[in-house]
């Protein structure tokens, strides 16, 4: 069992200082991938960072810009190009007269015809790229990029090393497993993006929706033994005759909120993907979301 994190304290547009170097600002788009909401984390002060500014969202604008009063912004960090995340980056900036520093964004090419929960913002640029192991400065602060390839193709984290913690996005967060939903995301590279966050041994994660975790090492540990669980039940389904994602779900999550099936359904694909890249599984042509899953 994941010992998901849920309970905290929170008021929209309220600005709440969560750790010594760490504010929080969360805006008003609660739903069933953003939790509560967009949290936007402000790094430092008089001269900070700031990651994930969130959707294009006035009011959240105005409670970002009211926090940051008398300050000035000097990165503006996204963690990936959905649309609870990065469209409130560039009139942020703009206001603010900050740089956005991301990875470069997937090509068109990666979502077509892919019907995803969360929207990608494909109208997304950053004004520099960054990947693993950029580092960014401030007085008191310094944040490094470590790329978390998985729930999206572009995803990153930001770790704050003076207080050992990781901004973790949507890569890890406390309140609920992330979607991986193919071709973006990827479950092989999802696997790597856990053991490679793991391995840092952070003392805390602060996900960009919800509380954050703060015993990292168990919580990851059980996310990845969930992952491995859902892989075991597809084989399950696999070997009872049940091929089809179609067939899949209804069983597999049965117990989950069924506007979630859609992302599900893309998650089990990832599944496929990756059992059938290591041999587990096999199909006929290439395997897609309608084909039929045999095992190998
Ligand atoms: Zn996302």
């Amino acid at each position: 069992m994941i010992p998901f994190v849920r309970q905290f304290d929170f008021a929209y547009g309220r600005c709440d200082r969560v750790s010594p170097l760490i504010r929080r600002v969360i805006a008003n788009n609660p739903g069933p991938f953003t939790f509560t909401g967009t949290g936007t984390y402000i790094v430092g002060s008089g001269a900070v960072a700031v990651i994930d500014p969130g959707p294009a969202d006035e009011r959240h604008l105005e409670a970002l810009l009211r926090a940051i009063e008398g300050e000035t912004v000097s990165h503006v960090l996204v963690t990936h190009t959905h649309a609870d995340h990065s469209p409130l980056a560039r009139p942020f900036a703009a206001a603010t007269g900050a740089a956005i520093h991301a990875a470069e964004p997937p090509s068109p090419a990666a979502g077509a015809g892919v019907v995803i929960e969360e929207d990608d913002d494909s109208a997304f640029r950053p004004d520099r790229v960054t990947d693993e192991g950029d580092v960014f400065e401030g007085p008191g602060w310094t944040i490094e990029t470590i790329a978390t390839p998985g729930h999206a193709s572009n995803h990153l984290c930001f770790a704050l090393r003076e207080e050992n913690a990781l901004f973790s996005g949507d890569h890890v967060m406390g309140w609920s497993t992330t979607v991986v939903s193919p071709p973006d995301g990827d479950m092989g590279e999802y696997y790597a993006s856990l053991d490679k966050v793991a391995a840092r041994g952070f003392t805390t994660l602060w996900p960009t929706h919800g509380p954050p975790v703060t015993e990292p090492q168990p919580f990851l540990a059980a996310y990845k033994a969930h992952r491995l669980e859902r892989e075991a039940q597809i084989l399950e389904q696999v070997r009872a005759g049940r091929g089809r994602i179609a067939e899949m779900v209804p069983v597999i999550y049965a117990a989950v909120d069924q506007r979630l099936w859609p992302a599900a359904a893309h998650s089990v694909l990832a599944h496929l993907l990756h059992l059938t890249r290591a041999g587990a599984i096999t199909t006929d042509g290439e395997p897609t979301s309608a084909s039929e899953y045999r095992l190998a």
